[in-house]
Protein backbone atom coordinates (compact mmCIF):
# COMPACT_ATOMS: atom_id res chain seq x y z
CA UNK A 1 0.00 0.00 0.00
CA UNK A 2 1.37 3.15 -1.05
CA UNK A 3 0.84 7.08 0.97
CA UNK A 4 -0.26 8.05 4.26
CA UNK A 5 -4.21 6.84 3.98
CA UNK A 6 -5.15 9.71 6.81
CA UNK A 7 -9.04 8.48 5.87
CA UNK A 8 -10.31 5.83 4.06
CA UNK A 9 -13.50 6.96 2.11
CA UNK A 10 -15.80 4.44 -0.27
CA UNK A 11 -18.03 5.63 -3.14
CA UNK A 12 -20.28 2.47 -3.97
CA UNK A 13 -22.42 2.68 -6.73
CA UNK A 14 -24.71 0.21 -7.95
CA UNK A 15 -24.24 -0.73 -11.61
CA UNK A 16 -26.99 0.51 -14.16
CA UNK A 17 -29.77 0.02 -10.94
CA UNK A 18 -32.96 0.12 -11.94
CA UNK A 19 -32.06 -2.49 -14.81
CA UNK A 20 -29.59 -4.43 -13.10
CA UNK A 21 -32.88 -5.19 -9.92
CA UNK A 22 -35.05 -5.64 -13.35
CA UNK A 23 -32.41 -8.38 -14.84
CA UNK A 24 -32.49 -9.51 -11.38
CA UNK A 25 -36.13 -10.64 -11.26
CA UNK A 26 -36.63 -11.67 -14.44
CA UNK A 27 -34.26 -14.25 -15.61
CA UNK A 28 -35.46 -13.43 -19.42
CA UNK A 29 -34.25 -10.07 -19.66
CA UNK A 30 -30.63 -10.72 -18.83
CA UNK A 31 -28.12 -10.08 -21.31
CA UNK A 32 -30.70 -7.86 -23.10
CA UNK A 33 -30.63 -4.27 -23.38
CA UNK A 34 -33.38 -2.87 -20.98
CA UNK A 35 -34.31 0.75 -20.99
CA UNK A 36 -36.26 1.70 -17.75
CA UNK A 37 -38.69 4.30 -18.50
CA UNK A 38 -42.73 4.19 -20.17
CA UNK A 39 -43.52 3.48 -24.00
CA UNK A 40 -45.38 7.41 -23.89
CA UNK A 41 -44.09 9.73 -26.34
CA UNK A 42 -42.45 12.45 -24.05
CA UNK A 43 -40.99 9.82 -21.83
CA UNK A 44 -37.15 9.83 -21.02
CA UNK A 45 -34.70 6.88 -20.04
CA UNK A 46 -34.56 6.48 -16.59
CA UNK A 47 -31.22 4.05 -16.27
CA UNK A 48 -30.52 1.55 -19.03
CA UNK A 49 -28.53 -1.72 -18.68
CA UNK A 50 -25.01 -1.56 -20.04
CA UNK A 51 -26.12 -4.14 -23.04
CA UNK A 52 -28.00 -0.98 -24.41
CA UNK A 53 -25.20 0.88 -23.59
CA UNK A 54 -23.49 -0.62 -26.31
CA UNK A 55 -25.91 0.60 -29.04
CA UNK A 56 -25.35 4.98 -27.47
CA UNK A 57 -28.72 4.63 -25.18
CA UNK A 58 -28.36 7.08 -21.88
CA UNK A 59 -29.95 8.15 -19.19
CA UNK A 60 -32.32 11.07 -19.62
CA UNK A 61 -32.47 10.52 -23.46
CA UNK A 62 -35.58 10.81 -24.80
CA UNK A 63 -37.60 7.18 -25.14
CA UNK A 64 -38.29 8.13 -29.10
CA UNK A 65 -34.06 8.52 -29.47
CA UNK A 66 -33.43 5.47 -27.24
CA UNK A 67 -35.79 3.41 -29.37
CA UNK A 68 -34.68 5.08 -32.71
CA UNK A 69 -30.59 3.73 -31.73
CA UNK A 70 -31.93 0.35 -30.16
CA UNK A 71 -35.35 -0.41 -31.73
CA UNK A 72 -35.39 -4.32 -29.88
CA UNK A 73 -34.93 -3.05 -26.35
CA UNK A 74 -37.28 -4.00 -23.48
CA UNK A 75 -38.79 -1.57 -22.06
CA UNK A 76 -39.39 -1.90 -18.57
CA UNK A 77 -41.88 0.63 -16.54
CA UNK A 78 -40.14 1.49 -13.63
CA UNK A 79 -40.55 -0.46 -9.82
CA UNK A 80 -39.50 2.17 -7.56
CA UNK A 81 -41.21 0.19 -4.32
CA UNK A 82 -39.51 -2.35 -5.57
CA UNK A 83 -36.01 -0.31 -6.39
CA UNK A 84 -36.70 1.05 -2.46
CA UNK A 85 -36.58 -2.31 -1.32
CA UNK A 86 -33.27 -3.52 -2.51
CA UNK A 87 -31.94 -0.11 -1.71
CA UNK A 88 -32.03 -1.05 1.98
CA UNK A 89 -30.87 -4.02 1.43
CA UNK A 90 -27.82 -2.55 0.37
CA UNK A 91 -27.60 0.11 2.89
CA UNK A 92 -28.50 -2.36 5.62
CA UNK A 93 -24.95 -3.98 3.81
CA UNK A 94 -22.80 -0.74 4.08
CA UNK A 95 -24.20 -0.31 7.54
CA UNK A 96 -22.43 -3.25 8.50
CA UNK A 97 -19.04 -2.03 6.90
CA UNK A 98 -19.36 1.02 8.69
CA UNK A 99 -21.44 3.19 11.26
CA UNK A 100 -20.43 6.32 8.59
CA UNK A 101 -22.57 5.55 6.07
CA UNK A 102 -24.32 8.74 4.34
CA UNK A 103 -26.39 8.02 1.34
CA UNK A 104 -26.45 10.02 -1.87
CA UNK A 105 -29.18 8.67 -3.45
CA UNK A 106 -31.46 5.40 -3.75
CA UNK A 107 -28.19 3.44 -5.09
CA UNK A 108 -24.57 5.36 -3.49
CA UNK A 109 -23.51 5.94 -0.53
CA UNK A 110 -20.52 7.18 0.85
CA UNK A 111 -18.93 4.84 3.66
CA UNK A 112 -15.79 5.90 6.05
CA UNK A 113 -14.42 3.22 6.77
CA UNK A 114 -10.62 4.93 8.42
CA UNK A 115 -8.97 2.92 11.05
CA UNK A 116 -10.70 0.08 9.89
CA UNK A 117 -7.75 -1.94 8.65
CA UNK A 118 -7.26 -4.39 11.16
CA UNK A 119 -11.18 -5.76 10.97
CA UNK A 120 -11.17 -5.27 6.79
CA UNK A 121 -7.74 -5.75 5.29
CA UNK A 122 -6.07 -2.91 3.30
CA UNK A 123 -8.72 -1.02 1.04
CA UNK A 124 -8.72 -2.94 -1.91
CA UNK A 125 -9.46 -5.50 0.45
CA UNK A 126 -12.19 -3.90 2.32
CA UNK A 127 -13.85 -3.35 -0.89
CA UNK A 128 -13.76 -6.60 -2.41
CA UNK A 129 -15.47 -7.62 1.02
CA UNK A 130 -17.95 -4.89 0.53
CA UNK A 131 -18.79 -6.11 -3.10
CA UNK A 132 -18.62 -9.63 -2.23
CA UNK A 133 -21.37 -8.62 0.50
CA UNK A 134 -23.94 -6.91 -1.45
CA UNK A 135 -23.65 -9.45 -4.34
CA UNK A 136 -24.56 -12.04 -1.19
CA UNK A 137 -27.09 -9.83 0.17
CA UNK A 138 -29.04 -9.19 -3.17
CA UNK A 139 -28.63 -12.11 -4.96
CA UNK A 140 -26.50 -10.62 -7.69
CA UNK A 141 -26.15 -7.09 -8.30
CA UNK A 142 -22.54 -5.78 -8.85
CA UNK A 143 -21.76 -2.20 -7.29
CA UNK A 144 -18.72 -0.40 -8.40
CA UNK A 145 -16.26 1.25 -5.34
CA UNK A 146 -13.72 4.04 -5.30
CA UNK A 147 -11.60 4.34 -2.77
CA UNK A 148 -9.42 7.52 -1.81
CA UNK A 149 -8.77 9.99 1.18
CA UNK A 150 -11.36 12.29 -0.27
CA UNK A 151 -15.10 12.22 -1.34
CA UNK A 152 -14.45 14.07 -3.99
CA UNK A 153 -11.59 11.22 -5.78
CA UNK A 154 -13.90 8.30 -3.99
CA UNK A 155 -16.78 9.33 -6.48
CA UNK A 156 -14.84 9.94 -9.14
CA UNK A 157 -12.65 6.77 -8.76
CA UNK A 158 -16.40 4.61 -8.30
CA UNK A 159 -17.33 5.94 -11.96
CA UNK A 160 -13.38 4.81 -13.15
CA UNK A 161 -14.35 0.72 -13.78
CA UNK A 162 -18.05 0.66 -14.34
CA UNK A 163 -19.47 -1.87 -14.31
CA UNK A 164 -18.90 -4.21 -11.27
CA UNK A 165 -14.96 -2.37 -10.66
CA UNK A 166 -12.43 -1.23 -7.75
CA UNK A 167 -10.62 1.74 -8.44
CA UNK A 168 -7.87 2.39 -5.57
CA UNK A 169 -6.54 5.67 -5.58
CA UNK A 170 -4.12 6.31 -2.65
CA UNK A 171 -2.91 9.42 -1.59
CA UNK A 172 0.15 9.66 -3.32
CA UNK A 173 -1.68 8.71 -6.21
CA UNK A 174 -3.98 11.26 -5.99
CA UNK A 175 -3.06 13.99 -8.76
CA UNK A 176 -2.30 11.53 -11.43
CA UNK A 177 -5.16 10.50 -10.85
CA UNK A 178 -7.31 13.65 -11.00
CA UNK A 179 -5.08 15.41 -13.65
CA UNK A 180 -5.76 13.83 -17.13
CA UNK A 181 -9.18 13.96 -16.57
CA UNK A 182 -11.60 16.84 -18.57
CA UNK A 183 -12.34 19.48 -15.86
CA UNK A 184 -16.42 18.68 -16.49
CA UNK A 185 -15.78 15.70 -14.21
CA UNK A 186 -15.17 18.65 -11.24
CA UNK A 187 -17.85 18.63 -8.39
CA UNK A 188 -19.78 22.49 -9.41
CA UNK A 189 -18.45 22.33 -12.57
CA UNK A 190 -21.42 21.98 -15.28
CA UNK A 191 -21.74 22.73 -19.45
CA UNK A 192 -21.32 26.54 -18.54
CA UNK A 193 -18.37 26.29 -16.39
CA UNK A 194 -16.72 24.20 -18.43
CA UNK A 195 -16.99 26.30 -21.46
CA UNK A 196 -15.62 28.97 -19.55
CA UNK A 197 -12.86 27.36 -18.27
CA UNK A 198 -12.06 26.04 -21.96
CA UNK A 199 -12.22 29.00 -23.37
CA UNK A 200 -9.08 30.26 -20.74
CA UNK A 201 -6.85 26.93 -21.67
CA UNK A 202 -8.04 24.87 -19.03
CA UNK A 203 -9.36 21.61 -20.61
CA UNK A 204 -8.13 18.71 -18.28
CA UNK A 205 -8.16 18.81 -13.94
CA UNK A 206 -4.02 19.53 -14.24
CA UNK A 207 -4.69 22.54 -16.25
CA UNK A 208 -6.92 23.88 -13.52
CA UNK A 209 -4.45 22.50 -10.46
CA UNK A 210 -1.34 24.38 -11.60
CA UNK A 211 -2.65 28.09 -12.41
CA UNK A 212 -2.82 30.34 -9.16
CA UNK A 213 -5.26 29.28 -6.76
CA UNK A 214 -5.89 33.21 -6.32
CA UNK A 215 -6.63 33.56 -10.54
CA UNK A 216 -9.69 30.91 -10.37
CA UNK A 217 -10.92 32.76 -7.10
CA UNK A 218 -10.68 36.33 -9.01
CA UNK A 219 -12.51 35.11 -11.95
CA UNK A 220 -15.23 32.90 -10.40
CA UNK A 221 -14.90 33.88 -6.74
CA UNK A 222 -15.96 31.49 -3.87
CA UNK A 223 -17.11 28.46 -6.37
CA UNK A 224 -13.41 28.79 -8.31
CA UNK A 225 -11.74 28.56 -5.27
CA UNK A 226 -13.69 25.61 -4.68
CA UNK A 227 -12.72 24.29 -7.65
CA UNK A 228 -9.13 24.62 -7.71
CA UNK A 229 -8.84 23.15 -4.19
CA UNK A 230 -11.03 19.97 -5.48
CA UNK A 231 -8.03 20.25 -8.84
CA UNK A 232 -5.74 20.07 -6.08
CA UNK A 233 -7.10 16.67 -4.46
CA UNK A 234 -8.07 18.98 -1.77
CA UNK A 235 -11.38 18.06 -0.24
CA UNK A 236 -12.23 17.98 3.76
CA UNK A 237 -15.40 17.31 3.42
CA UNK A 238 -16.28 14.60 5.60
CA UNK A 239 -18.78 11.78 5.64
CA UNK A 240 -21.53 12.35 7.17
CA UNK A 241 -24.21 10.16 9.15
CA UNK A 242 -27.65 10.71 9.74
CA UNK A 243 -27.26 12.07 13.04
CA UNK A 244 -30.07 14.74 14.77
CA UNK A 245 -29.40 18.08 13.50
CA UNK A 246 -29.74 16.52 9.71
CA UNK A 247 -32.58 14.02 10.35
CA UNK A 248 -36.30 15.16 11.23
CA UNK A 249 -37.81 12.39 12.95
CA UNK A 250 -40.90 11.07 15.02
CA UNK A 251 -41.58 8.47 17.42
CA UNK A 252 -44.00 7.72 20.26
CA UNK A 253 -43.99 5.48 22.93
CA UNK A 254 -47.42 4.03 23.29
CA UNK A 255 -49.36 3.59 26.33
CA UNK A 256 -50.37 0.10 25.28
CA UNK A 257 -48.37 -1.86 23.69
CA UNK A 258 -48.81 -2.48 19.92
CA UNK A 259 -48.84 -6.47 18.40
CA UNK A 260 -48.46 -7.09 14.31
CA UNK A 261 -48.19 -4.75 11.45
CA UNK A 262 -51.50 -3.38 11.24
CA UNK A 263 -51.58 -1.93 14.80
CA UNK A 264 -47.85 -0.35 13.50
CA UNK A 265 -48.96 1.15 10.87
CA UNK A 266 -50.81 4.32 11.82
CA UNK A 267 -48.34 5.08 14.42
CA UNK A 268 -45.85 5.43 11.16
CA UNK A 269 -48.72 7.02 9.51
CA UNK A 270 -48.50 10.16 12.14
CA UNK A 271 -44.49 9.96 11.62
CA UNK A 272 -44.42 9.92 8.08
CA UNK A 273 -47.05 12.93 8.45
CA UNK A 274 -45.30 14.86 11.00
CA UNK A 275 -42.08 14.47 9.30
CA UNK A 276 -42.88 15.52 6.00
CA UNK A 277 -44.65 18.79 7.33
CA UNK A 278 -41.64 19.58 9.37
CA UNK A 279 -39.65 19.18 5.64
CA UNK A 280 -41.52 21.65 3.96
CA UNK A 281 -41.87 24.02 6.74
CA UNK A 282 -37.77 23.94 6.13
CA UNK A 283 -37.94 23.70 2.37
CA UNK A 284 -36.14 20.51 2.71
CA UNK A 285 -36.27 17.02 1.30
CA UNK A 286 -35.04 14.25 2.80
CA UNK A 287 -33.00 11.20 0.64
CA UNK A 288 -33.62 7.75 3.21
CA UNK A 289 -35.94 6.69 5.86
CA UNK A 290 -35.34 4.95 9.57
CA UNK A 291 -38.08 3.10 11.25
CA UNK A 292 -37.49 2.21 14.60
CA UNK A 293 -39.60 -0.14 16.94
CA UNK A 294 -38.54 -0.96 20.74
CA UNK A 295 -39.69 -3.95 22.15
CA UNK A 296 -42.15 -4.27 25.41
CA UNK A 297 -38.70 -5.66 26.62
CA UNK A 298 -36.76 -2.22 26.13
CA UNK A 299 -34.52 -3.69 22.74
CA UNK A 300 -34.38 -1.09 19.91
CA UNK A 301 -34.26 -2.31 16.60
CA UNK A 302 -34.20 -0.14 13.48
CA UNK A 303 -34.30 -0.48 9.64
CA UNK A 304 -33.35 1.76 7.16
CA UNK A 305 -33.58 2.38 3.34
CA UNK A 306 -33.38 4.89 0.95
CA UNK A 307 -36.09 6.77 -1.33
CA UNK A 308 -36.28 6.47 -4.88
CA UNK A 309 -35.84 10.59 -5.04
CA UNK A 310 -35.66 13.06 -2.47
CA UNK A 311 -39.24 14.23 -0.71
CA UNK A 312 -40.86 15.69 1.49
CA UNK A 313 -44.17 13.83 0.77
CA UNK A 314 -45.42 11.93 3.53
CA UNK A 315 -46.90 8.68 0.71
CA UNK A 316 -43.52 8.39 -0.70
CA UNK A 317 -41.70 8.05 2.96
CA UNK A 318 -44.69 5.45 3.86
CA UNK A 319 -43.63 3.43 1.07
CA UNK A 320 -40.22 2.98 1.96
CA UNK A 321 -41.46 2.68 5.89
CA UNK A 322 -43.77 -0.29 5.13
CA UNK A 323 -40.85 -2.35 2.94
CA UNK A 324 -38.87 -1.27 5.75
CA UNK A 325 -41.19 -2.92 8.34
CA UNK A 326 -41.19 -6.09 6.20
CA UNK A 327 -37.51 -6.98 7.44
CA UNK A 328 -38.25 -6.64 10.99
CA UNK A 329 -39.65 -9.74 13.26
CA UNK A 330 -43.20 -8.51 14.42
CA UNK A 331 -43.71 -11.32 16.41
CA UNK A 332 -43.27 -9.79 19.59
CA UNK A 333 -44.70 -6.49 21.40
CA UNK A 334 -43.74 -3.00 21.07
CA UNK A 335 -44.17 0.04 23.37
CA UNK A 336 -42.31 2.61 20.65
CA UNK A 337 -42.95 3.40 17.00
CA UNK A 338 -41.08 6.23 15.36
CA UNK A 339 -39.36 6.94 12.11
CA UNK A 340 -36.18 9.03 11.23
CA UNK A 341 -35.73 10.93 7.51
CA UNK A 342 -31.99 11.62 7.32
CA UNK A 343 -29.74 12.41 4.12
CA UNK A 344 -31.71 16.29 3.68
CA UNK A 345 -30.96 18.32 1.19
CA UNK A 346 -32.68 21.70 0.02
CA UNK A 347 -35.92 21.34 -2.16
CA UNK A 348 -34.36 22.29 -6.03
CA UNK A 349 -35.60 25.86 -6.36
CA UNK A 350 -37.92 24.86 -9.24
CA UNK A 351 -40.43 22.03 -9.93
CA UNK A 352 -39.45 19.03 -11.49
CA UNK A 353 -41.69 18.82 -14.90
CA UNK A 354 -40.18 15.28 -15.59
CA UNK A 355 -42.00 13.89 -11.96
CA UNK A 356 -44.94 11.52 -12.73
CA UNK A 357 -48.43 13.38 -12.76
CA UNK A 358 -49.88 11.63 -9.05
CA UNK A 359 -46.75 13.00 -7.58
CA UNK A 360 -47.35 16.39 -8.58
CA UNK A 361 -51.15 15.43 -7.33
CA UNK A 362 -49.88 14.15 -4.28
CA UNK A 363 -47.41 17.58 -3.42
CA UNK A 364 -50.49 19.99 -4.02
CA UNK A 365 -52.02 17.74 -1.97
CA UNK A 366 -49.82 18.34 0.45
CA UNK A 367 -49.39 21.73 0.27
CA UNK A 368 -53.34 22.05 1.31
CA UNK A 369 -53.32 20.19 4.00
CA UNK A 370 -49.77 22.23 5.54
CA UNK A 371 -52.41 25.34 5.16
CA UNK A 372 -55.47 23.35 6.77
CA UNK A 373 -53.32 22.36 9.75
CA UNK A 374 -51.35 25.99 10.20
CA UNK A 375 -55.09 27.23 10.12
CA UNK A 376 -56.39 25.37 12.62
CA UNK A 377 -53.83 23.72 14.35
CA UNK A 378 -52.39 19.85 14.60
CA UNK A 379 -55.69 18.16 15.68
CA UNK A 380 -57.58 19.91 12.99
CA UNK A 381 -56.93 16.75 9.95
CA UNK A 382 -56.81 12.98 10.15
CA UNK A 383 -55.86 10.25 7.75
CA UNK A 384 -59.12 8.01 7.52
CA UNK A 385 -57.10 4.94 9.20
CA UNK A 386 -55.56 6.51 12.08
CA UNK A 387 -56.19 5.39 15.01
CA UNK A 388 -58.29 7.92 17.25
CA UNK A 389 -56.04 10.44 19.28
CA UNK A 390 -54.32 9.89 23.16
CA UNK A 391 -52.98 6.06 22.04
CA UNK A 392 -49.80 7.72 22.23
CA UNK A 393 -47.87 10.78 22.85
CA UNK A 394 -45.61 12.71 20.38
CA UNK A 395 -41.74 12.93 21.47
MG1 LIG B 1 -25.57 3.88 -9.87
Amino acid sequence: MTGDWQRIILHADMDAFFAAVEQLDRPELRGRPVVIGSRSPRSVVSTCSYEARVFGVRSAMPMTRALTLCPHADVVEPRMKRYAEVSSVIMEVFDRFSPLVEPLSIDEAFIDMSGATRIFGPPRQMAGSLRQAVKEATGGLTVSVGVASTKFVAKVASDMNKPDGVTVVAPDEVTGFLWPLPVSRIWGVGPKAQAQLESLGMRRIGDVAVRPRTELAQRFGVHGEQIWLLANGIDEREVEAEYEAKSVGREFTLEEDVRGRPAIIPHLLRSADAIARSLRRSNMTAGAVRVKLKTADFRLLTRQGGLPRPTSSAPELMAVALSLLDRFDLSCAFRLVGMTAFALAPLPPQEDLFLPAEVRRQRKLDGAVDRVLEKFGDGALWRGCDLPRGNGDDK
